[in-house]
């Protein structure tokens, strides 16, 4: 296809927004080297030229007129542009001064996952080395964190792919559990159409008839939390219908019997019960799912975003165990990953108790290890700290007093969002990086405009495992500049400039190969130049002439013993149930025309048209016992907090649940509602369900 425009180049890279990373060029004006536009790249392996609308608008954002463009210092509760120089110098001054009053884990940094490798690297090194704090976590624990905990249980490594996409069209049966991929993956969906031409069977499992359990053979729309009861009832019925892979059990599974005691009492009778769906359904899809020879189980937030978010990914992927389907040509297990580096991101050291490679820090031989990558003592790494929203308890008991927000807009994204603005009034001082003023951002001290993707180059990893190369289009726009090259003068002016010594991405990557190697997490053998020759390469990939891992756990998984785990995992309700007072369960989600907090979605017109405030989705039924009409106004309230929302009816929703999506702020924001109850293993918050009243309001 001729994608060239007269008097434009294009440059090759990927979309910014979710773990799908399609691929596209830049179109760039000769001329005045602007940005005009984009085009799907064909001839990228995985989404092979198709692009969602949030991805045909994403350069929009580029030169966006809302693009912060010197950096802001709020004075007297108004920002003032000022120079970088004053910024910095203000940064220096009462991080210095915080940290020699209250010691260094007054400080505190909120990564993100929607940048390259690269940066993800470089803000646990800034975090541990230039601040020298414990309190480290990132917005991955709002969005991957209980599938990582499920696969690091259950396989013993977190990739969240087992096997590469382009196979999925060979496969026979998807079981998807907790994603509206349709709306939230877009292109993925023509992978399964391909492969539903040749007679693969789908098996959905969600609250809501979304887009995607619109085309599903089986559509089994369970009560929000209780996924682990319709996960134990399908592993029942392949146990006792006989579908299970005793060989490949025997040989690579630990725990099978404790598991197999475990689902006894999950009867179809007794699993109908607890999640609400027909037996019947539940007995078809144990069936369809049971007799295919290529399955592919795949979740995403559904089913992570709860307090069992860990026992829930163990028991969906346990179904593959028994089937014997990992390690498999077209068969395994895989998420969803919502954000663009989701995989990448969490690999590389953001998280309290990681260092980059997947290390853990409580492990003094990966202490010691990373601690000479970076040229600094054993002595001075700082300890573990706490999980994402446990930094918010921190701040309000007075322990952190000052957090540097990269990349991330939690005043949005966490749950229970008035305790986290409360929080964030209650610090000394906050530093944003950021291209638009998020809501994160208003409470800042001081904004410090960074650059967009098309900015700056770096890699990143899709939803695949697959390591890609993110191209720089322009110039950085304004006076922003990258995360990487703030944190450089930011450890420079803390006295730690030796160890950021960096002038390029290049530069971060080649000591990042280095962090990696030997590590869960291995990136050593992975060269910008291989990923351009090899459209990508997939970790783990432990040496330049070792050929990447598209398939993992062919022969072996990474347990001490090199079987994967079977966890047996007892039945548990949500933390919060209806009760009188709030009688309904809310759950949460996404909605095809908004990325995670609507930050950039919300500022593209087009985008904003199709969707331009959250809403309370519900079954006409619901609506009638309470007498409310579509497009009316509502009270929607739980024990947190309430809002108001429109009502949109419709029967593609149970009918005793509502459901809002979350990608709006302050009056908007559905986070004020969600519960911050978290998964004791992932520490990720319950967004996917908690008890809710609703009120109709006198309408005017
Ligand atoms: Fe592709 Fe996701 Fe971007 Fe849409 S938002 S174009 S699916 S990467």
């Amino acid at each position: 296809k001729n994608l060239k425009h007269e008097g434009e180049k294009l440059i090759t890279t990927h979309c910014s927004y979710c773990g799908m990373q399609c691929g596209m060029h830049i179109r760039v004006s000769e001329k005045t080297g602007k940005i005009k536009g984009v085009e799907p790249r064909y001839d990228w392996p995985v989404t092979l030229g198709k692009l969602c609308p949030k991805g045909v608008t994403a350069y929009q954002q580029i030169d966006h007129p809302d693009r912060i463009k010197r950096p802001l210092i709020k004075k007297k509760g108004r920002f003032v542009e000022s120079s970088w120089e004053e910024a910095l110098s203000l940064i220096e001054k009462k991080f210095t001064e915080l940290q020699d009053k209250h010691g260094k884990d007054s400080l505190s940094v909120f990564g993100g996952v929607s940048m390259t490798n690269e940066k993800c690297y470089l803000v646990g090194k800034y975090a541990r080395v230039a601040l020298g704090t414990r309190f480290l976590d990132y917005n991955g624990r709002f969005c991957m964190s209980s599938a990582a905990g499920g696969f690091m249980k259950t396989f013993g490594m977190d990739r969240g792919s087992t096997l590469p996409w382009t196979e999925l069209e060979h496969s026979d049966c998807f079981l998807i559990a907790g994603s509206n991929t349709a709306e939230c993956h877009p292109t993925s969906i023509q992978m399964f159409w391909k492969a539903r031409d040749k007679g693969a069977k789908m098996i959905v499992v969600d609250p809501r008839e979304t887009p995607t359990a619109r085309i599903a053979d089986v559509h089994l729309d369970l009560l929000p939390g209780t996924d682990s009861a319709l996960a134990n009832g399908l592993l029942h019925l392949l146990i006792k219908e006989d579908f299970v892979d005793k060989e490949y059990v025997e040989n690579r599974c630990n725990n099978f019997e404790e598991l197999k005691a475990s689902v006894e009492p999950f009867t179809p009778e007794y699993t109908s019960q607890l999640t609400g769906v027909d037996k019947n359904k539940i007995i078809k899809a144990a069936r369809i799912y049971g007799s295919s020879p290529r399955s592919v189980v795949m979740f995403a937030r559904g089913v992570e975003q709860q307090s069992k978010g860990v026992d829930n990914v163990t028991l969906y992927t346990s179904l593959a165990l028994l089937r014997g389907q990992i390690g498999k040509f077209a068969s395994g297990v895989a998420t969803f990953t919502g954000q663009g580096n989701g995989q990448g991101g969490r690999e590389h050291g953001q998280k309290s108790d990681l260092l980059p490679g997947y290390r853990k820090i409580t492990d003094p031989e990966a202490v010691k290890y990373i601690s000479g990558v970076w040229g600094i003592d054993p002595e001075e790494m700082p300890k573990a700290g706490v999980s994402a929203f446990e930094m918010f308890d921190e701040i309000h008991k007075g322990t952190i007093r000052a957090m540097h927000v990269v990349c991330s807009n939690p005043a949005v994204s966490a749950p229970d969002a008035e305790y986290v603005w409360e929080a964030f009034k209650k610090l000394d001082f906050l530093v944003v990086n950021d291209f638009f003023l998020s809501e994160t951002a208003e409470f800042a001290d001081v904004v410090l405009p960074t650059t967009t993707w098309a900015e700056d180059e770096g890699t990143t990893t899709n939803l695949e495992g697959r390591v890609i190369r993110i191209r720089k289009s322009i110039e950085p726009l304004h006076e922003s500049k990258t995360d990487w090259q703030i944190f450089k003068e930011i450890a420079a002016r803390l006295g730690k400039g030796k160890h950021f010594d960096y002038s390029s991405p290049r530069e971060i990557f080649e000591e990042f190969r280095l962090a990696t190697k030997g590590g869960k997490a291995d990136y050593s053998g992975i060269t910008y130049e291989r990923i351009d020759k090899e459209d990508g390469v997939f970790w783990p990939c432990p040496s330049e002439d070792h050929p990447g891992t598209p398939t993992v756990f062919k022969e072996t998984f990474a347990t001490p013993n090199g079987k994967a785990n079977l966890p047996a995992v007892s039945w548990q309700e949500p933390d919060e149930t209806p009760s009188e007072e709030f009688p309904i369960r809310l759950t949460t989600g996404r909605v095809v025309f908004h990325y995670l907090s609507g930050n950039q979605t919300r500022r593209i017109d087009f985008l904003m048209e199709q969707c331009p405030v959250p809403f309370a989705e519900m079954h006409p039924e619901l609506a009638s016992r309470y007498n409310m009409q579509d497009g009316e106004k509502i009270r929607v309230t739980t024990p947190r907090s309430t809002m108001e929302l429109e009502v949109r009816l419709t029967k593609a929703t149970r009918n005793d649940i509502i459901f809002v999506p979350y990608h709006w702020g302050k009056e908007l924001a559905v986070n004020k509602l969600t519960n911050a109850a978290l998964d004791p293993t992932s520490r990720m918050p319950e967004f996917k369900v908690c008890a809710a009243r609703i009120e109709k309001l006198e309408q005017k």
